[in-house]
């Protein structure tokens, strides 16, 4: 009853290994720099220890490095190998054929392959992963689940962009949406928290990490999301600029002679709050001490970020026709009361009215008054969990 989740990176390999009968995390650890030299492995079982290496791992030698250090003598929480029941993978983009996890047989495997191209920065790397398990652990089945899946269930009226319809046609341009695994986790967990069914609430999820998204989910479903075609649509991200005028990077191109790629590095690494503070930080705890400091940029910044929130909550309440639950989560949504207080402010009229000191909290809590008639809430997300738990589920049918 042991499921091992894979996140595979182009230079790293996260892991988690779950003992199913109680959800619990027995270790967990990345190994990164692969592909580079001294590449080293960050491991938490009984302990926390550092391995260290000197020549370069690929993805199958650090899967290897990471299953051996499982059932090692001095800091395995295995006896063998055997004990894993499944692995799940983390694959970023589905396309449309992915509208749920999959057991990854090699007919899907083929057609992820076909997908490579949707995601050129994030599948591949999720491939190499799944290759590398196919060959250390060959008799273990695989279970793959997508980030874009769980907005599948958007209508047409929101995933579609008013294009060209043959571009959709030809080549499936269209709005995917991300970080579904996260929003799928905390609206089941808003719903179980506050006694209520998932398919009689209309909640706006916030996962505000480094990159950000806000989803729609009516009862139970996503019907709108603030990622699209790529994960650079939407909000102000760390480094990523989120909405703008689409006739900006035809002008940069035209104007500034900039090359599609210096265009491509600017919006998705230099833009965002990393861009708005002149490249000081993309990290919000800098921003945060900085505009506490009295650094007026750092406040623009911050009122930037929350603004642009604000705004999709308020689009997303429309689009549902109500407004029952407000997430917080990941990096930001869960350890960042000003930019929760920011973002709610001025939502009244919503019904929705922020306890200051609960919200003074970081991690799991509700945050909004008694009297409010929305709930708001700040969750912990845990995609890795959300991966186990499906895994489990596909390979005991
Ligand atoms: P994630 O992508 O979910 O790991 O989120 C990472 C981001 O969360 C970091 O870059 C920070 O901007 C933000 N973050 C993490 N801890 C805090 C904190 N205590 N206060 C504000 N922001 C935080």
């Amino acid at each position: 009853m042991k499921i091992l989740v894979l996140n595979a990176g182009s230079s790293s390999l996260k892991f988690q290994l779950f003992d199913m009968t109680d959800e619990s995390v027995m270790a967990k650890g990345i190994v990164e720099r692969i592909g580079l030299d001294n590449p080293f492995l960050n491991y938490t079982g009984r302990e926390k220890v550092k391995f260290e290496r000197k020549d370069p791992v690929d993805h199958k030698k650090a899967l290897q490095w990471v299953l051996e250090v499982l059932v090692s003598a001095d800091h395995g929480v295995i006896k063998s190998l055997d004990e894993i029941m499944a692995v799940g993978h983390r694959v970023v983009h589905g396309g449309e054929k992915f509208t749920g996890s999959v057991l990854l047989t090699d007919e899907v495997i083929a057609a992820l392959e076909e997908n490579k191209q949707l995601a050129p920065l994030h599948n591949p790397p999720n491939l190499m992963g799944i290759y590398a398990t196919k060959e250390v652990l060959p008799h273990v089945p695989m279970v793959g689940v997508f980030d874009t899946a769980f907005h599948s269930t958007m209508p047409e009226e929101a995933y579609l962009y008013a294009l060209p319809v043959e571009l959709y046609e030809k080549f499936h341009l269209r709005r995917y949406g991300f970080h579904g695994t996260s929003h799928r986790y905390v609206v089941q967990e808003a719903a179980h928290r506050i006694g209520k069914p998932l398919d009689s609430l209309k909640i706006v999820s916030a996962h505000l990490g480094n990159g950000a998204s806000v989803a729609a989910v009516k009862y139970g479903k996503s019907v709108d999301t603030s990622m699209g075609f790529t994960p650079l649509e939407g909000l102000v991200m760390g480094t990523r600029c989120g909405d703008i005028d689409p006739a900006i990077p035809i002008w940069m191109m035209r104007e500034l002679k900039m090359s599609y790629q210096d265009v491509d590095t600017l919006l998705n690494k230099k833009s965002g709050v990393y861009g708005l503070v002149r490249g000081r930080s993309y990290d919000m705890r800098d921003i945060e001490e900085w505009a506490e400091a009295g650094d007026q940029e750092a406040i623009r910044a911050l009122r930037i970020y929350a603004y642009r929130i604000k705004k999709y909550v308020g689009a997303y309440a429309a689009a549902m026709g109500g407004l029952d639950v407000l997430i917080f989560t990941a990096g930001v949504g869960e350890n960042s009361p000003i930019v929760r207080e920011m973002v709610c402010e001025g939502l009244e009229f919503l019904g929705v009215k922020i306890d200051k000191e609960k919200n003074n909290s970081r991690g799991d809590a509700i945050i909004s008054s008694d009297d409010s008639r929305v709930v708001v809430m700040s969750i912990r997300t845990n995609e890795e969990l959300m991966i186990a738990r499906d895994t489990y589920e596909i390979v005991r049918r």
